[in-house]
């Protein structure tokens, strides 16, 4: 189904999470977030935004009191922004049906402004809804990740050829250090191949089994297809080893961002999850 028609097809059957993360490109994941804020609150269907409407103009050009986004023109969404943002959603609508307050690429937001974050989103208001748009869903932290609702506006769009990355993940976990350090040293040759993508590949798996773990409901999935790791990882480890594992994973991609040579991140990162 189209992610549009999903959307309002929630909204039709009062199904609105209180927390989406939309993943796409900055403009077409903040389109689907505004859809998402027309639905909620048009005044003439319930679904799908009529655009006409007062309320539906009023969105469109930016004049909706109970619509907000928050951006920055800086580098990070700091936590004074984020403590704004709660004081807001927590007041009722003045016209419309829910307040909805937009993070716009929330992968810029520091950790102090996510813990901020996590707080509302832990006892989230009733007529509030959060979307949080971001191009790196992983850059969130996975307390944040588990308490949203993914959606990706391209969703008809996979993620290419994973089956090697797939493999090289459970060899991490089956068969220990000698084995996924062979396998890893392949993939840091392999030109077609990323250690970059491998390790983002890594974080979106091990943030399925975490949200499984504590959910456990399948319709939160990230990787529709990786619906049995998520399971399989669930089921073999306490919710703090699958928690460290991913730690250790985002450690190793954020060496990379930080220039650290592949080899030698992928080295670091082997002898930390020796470890977990
Ligand atoms: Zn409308």
């Amino acid at each position: 189904m189209n992610i549009y028609r999903l959307v309002a097809r929630a909204i039709e059957l009062s199904k609105v999470s209180h927390a989406y993360i939309i993943s796409g490109g900055d403009e077409e994941a903040l389109s689907l977030a505004l859809y998402l804020a027309r639905g909620v609150n048009c005044l003439a269907s319930s679904g799908k935004p009529c655009g006409n409407c007062s309320s539906c103009r009023k969105i469109d050009s930016s004049n909706h009191p109970d619509v907000s986004i928050t951006e920055t023109a800086g580098a990070f969404i700091g936590i004074d922004y984020i403590r704004r943002l709660q004081k807001d959603i927590f007041v009722k609508p003045y016209e419309g049906k829910k307040r909805v307050s937009i993070i716009r690429q929330g992968e810029r937001m520091t950790v102090q402004a996510q813990n901020c974050l996590l707080k509302v989103l832990e006892d989230p208001p009733g007529t509030g809804i959060i979307a949080i748009t971001t191009a790196n869903p992983v850059s969130l932290l996975p307390t944040i990740l588990s308490r949203c609702q993914i959606l990706k506006p391209d969703s008809e769009r996979r993620i290419p050829d994973v089956a090697p990355y797939r493999d090289i993940l459970k060899c991490f976990l089956d068969e220990g250090f000698v084995r996924a350090s062979a396998e890893t040293a392949l993939l840091v040759k392999d030109d077609e191949r990323s250690v970059e993508d491998f390790l983002d590949y890594s974080l979106l798996q091990l943030r399925d089994a975490l949200v499984f773990k504590v959910a456990q409901k399948e319709d939160l999935l990230y990787i529709k297809e990786s619906d049995e790791f998520a399971r399989e990882t669930a089921a073999r480890y306490t919710l703090d080893k699958i928690g460290r594992l991913f730690d250790a994973v985002s450690k190793a991609r954020e060496n990379l961002r930080l220039n650290v040579n592949a080899q030698l991140a992928v080295e670091v990162f082997l002898l930390e999850i020796q470890e977990v």
